[in-house]
C-alpha cells in the first residue's frame, strides 16, 4: 500500500506543471511553487507567443530531435508521456492543434496563452497547490535524503522534491538556473552549461545595411569543424543545416543558425575562432552554376556582374559576395576572366558571413548541461545520490533541436518524475 506523500514541485514550467499533474493523478499531494507571478512564462514566448507544443511523431522519432545519449535518456519518459497524450490532455480541454508538415504542432489558435490556460486549469481542477511569487531558496537535504524546502527563510518540509526550473537562458523571466546550482552543491554531476539553439554574434559586428536581410533555404556551416578540434563525440552535433539565415545587428540568427549554434559554442570553447559559410545555391552543383553563368553571358554579355549574383543573394550583402570573389562591382559579365568566374561560382558555394564573436547563452532557446543524466535515473528522473530527490526538464544536460522537441522533453521527463516522486520512490533502476 502506497503511504499519503507530500511533493514539492519547484519550478511551474512545462515540466513542473506536469509534475504535479503527474503526483495528483497518483493521487498524492503537489505543491507547485513558482517564482513568478504566473506559471509557465516560458511556454507564453515559446514559438513566438504561438508555442510549439510538441513534434507529432512516434515516440521514437521524437528522439531524432536529441543527440544520441540524450536521445536514449529520454526514451522511457516519452513513452510515459508521449505527444499524443499530451495533445489529448490539451484537447480535453479544449485546445485544438494543427500540425505543420515539417511535424511541429501548434495550437490552432496561435496563442501560447490559449495552452498555458489550459494546464493552469488542469492544475486547478487537479487541486495542486500552486505557490507563485514564491521563490524557493534552496532544497534541504539530511543525511542524504531531500527533507523539503527553504522558502523566504523557512523550512517547508515534504515527502521527496521535483526540482524542475530550467536552464539559465532568459534570465530576466526567472530562469537563472537555481537548481543545477543546488545540484551542484549537493555533489550532484553537472555538465558545463553551454548556448544551445542560440542566435550568432559576430567580431567585427555586421554592416548596418545587413539588419532585417533574409537569405532563404542556404546550407550553413562553419570552419574549423568539431572533429579538426578533436571535440570528443564530435558527430553528435549539427555542424550544417539547410534552412533560413537572417541577418541581425550583432550577426545572424534563423532556424538555420540556431540549430548549429551548439555546434558553433563548442568550438569557441575548444580556442577556435569559428567562421559562418553558407552555401547560398545549396540545390545547384558547381557545373549548374557555371551553366547559368555561360546562359547569362551568352544573352547579355554586357550586363553588369552584380546582377548575376543578386540572383542568389539579396542585394545587402552582394558587394560582400563579390568581394570575397574578388571582382570589382561594374564589371561586364564578357570581361570576368575564366579564372575569376570560377571564384565566384565557389564563393556562391562557400560565402564567408561573419567571424564568430559570441554564442550567446542568455539569448538561447534552451540551455546544453545541465544535471547531468548519468546521476538521475532515466525512468524515474530520481538522483542517483540524493535520496527523494528529483530533476525534470531544461535543468537536466537535455537540449533538442527546434521544433516542439523541447517542451515535449520537459512535459514528459515532468510527468516521469511526478509519477516516480509519488507511486514508486524506491524504485531501483
Ligand atoms: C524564446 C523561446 C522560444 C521557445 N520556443 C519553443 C517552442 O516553440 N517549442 C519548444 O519545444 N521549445 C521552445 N523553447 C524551449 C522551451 O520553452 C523550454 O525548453 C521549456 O520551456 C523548458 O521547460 P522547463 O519546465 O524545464 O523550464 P522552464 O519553462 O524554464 O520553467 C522553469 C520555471 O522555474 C521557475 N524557477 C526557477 N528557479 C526557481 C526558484 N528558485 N523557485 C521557484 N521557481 C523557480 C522559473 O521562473 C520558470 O518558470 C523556447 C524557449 C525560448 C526561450
Amino acid at each position: 500500500m502506497t503511504t499519503f506523500r507530500r511533493i514539492a514541485v519547484v519550478g511551474g514550467g512545462a515540466a513542473g506543471m506536469l509534475a504535479a499533474l503527474a503526483v495528483r493523478a497518483a493521487g498524492q499531494h503537489a505543491t507547485l511553487f513558482e517564482r513568478n507571478k504566473r506559471l509557465g512564462i516560458k511556454i507564453l514566448i515559446s514559438g513566438g507567443g504561438k508555442c510549439n507544443i510538441t513534434h507529432n511523431a512516434l515516440p521514437r522519432p521524437m528522439e531524432q530531435g536529441f543527440i544520441p545519449p540524450e536521445a536514449r535518456f529520454l526514451r522511457y519518459a516519452f513513452h510515459t508521456l508521449t505527444a499524443d497524450s499530451l495533445l489529448a490532455m490539451l484537447h480535453a480541454e479544449g485546445v485544438e492543434t494543427f500540425t505543420r508538415p515539417n511535424g511541429r504542432v501548434f495550437p490552432v489558435s496561435g496563442s501560447a496563452d490559449d495552452v498555458l490556460s489550459a494546464f493552469e486549469r488542469m492544475l486547478r481542477r487537479a487541486d495542486v497547490e500552486v505557490r507563485t511569487n514564491a521563490h524557493v531558496q534552496s532544497v534541504l537535504v539530511e543525511d542524504g535524503v531531500a527533507v523539503g524546502v527553504q522558502l523566504a527563510g523557512k523550512a517547508m518540509p515534504f515527502d521527496a522534491v521535483i526540482v524542475a526550473t530550467g536552464g539559465i537562458s532568459y534570465r530576466k523571466v526567472g530562469t537563472t538556473g537555481d537548481g543545477i546550482s543546488w545540484g551542484e552543491a549537493l555533489g550532484i554531476p553537472v555538465v558545463p552549461l553551454r548556448p544551445a539553439l542560440a542566435p550568432i554574434y559576430f567580431s567585427p559586428p555586421p554592416p548596418a545595411h545587413w539588419q532585417g536581410v533574409a537569405l532563404r533555404d542556404v546550407r550553413l556551416t562553419f570552419t574549423p569543424t568539431l572533429q579538426s578540434l578533436g571535440i570528443p563525440n564530435a558527430k553528435h552535433f549539427n555542424q550544417t543545416w539547410r534552412d533560413d539565415l537572417l541577418l541581425t545587428h550583432r550577426g545572424a540568427s534563423g532556424p538555420a543558425v540556431l540549430e548549429i549554434s551548439r555546434a558553433v559554442a563548442l568550438a569557441q570553447e575548444a580556442g577556435a575562432t569559428p567562421t559562418l559559410i553558407a552555401d547560398v545555391a545549396p540545390e545547384q552543383t558547381h557545373q549548374d552554376l557555371l551553366d547559368t553563368f555561360l546562359d547569362r553571358l551568352q544573352a547579355s554579355p554586357t550586363s553588369e556582374i552584380q546582377t548575376l549574383v543578386a540572383g542568389f543573394v539579396p542585394q545587402a550583402v552582394v558587394e560582400s559576395v563579390m568581394e570575397q570573389a574578388g571582382i570589382e562591382s561594374g564589371r561586364k559579365l564578357g570581361a570576368v576572366r575564366r579564372q575569376e568566374r570560377e571564384k565566384l561560382i565557389a564563393t556562391l558555394k562557400q560565402w564567408r558571413v561573419g567571424t564568430v564573436g559570441e554564442v550567446p547563452i542568455d539569448r538561447g532557446e534552451v540551455t546544453a548541461g545541465g544535471i547531468a543524466l548519468r546521476g538521475v535515473g532515466p525512468t524515474t528522473m530520481r538522483s542517483q545520490s540524493v535520496r527523494n530527490l528529483y530533476f525534470a526538464g531544461e535543468a537536466l544536460d537535455v537540449a533538442g533541436r527546434v521544433g516542439g522537441y523541447n517542451l515535449q522533453a520537459a512535459f514528459s521527463t515532468g510527468w516521469a518524475a511526478g509519477q516516480a516522486a509519488a507511486t514508486n520512490p524506491e524504485k531501483e533502476e
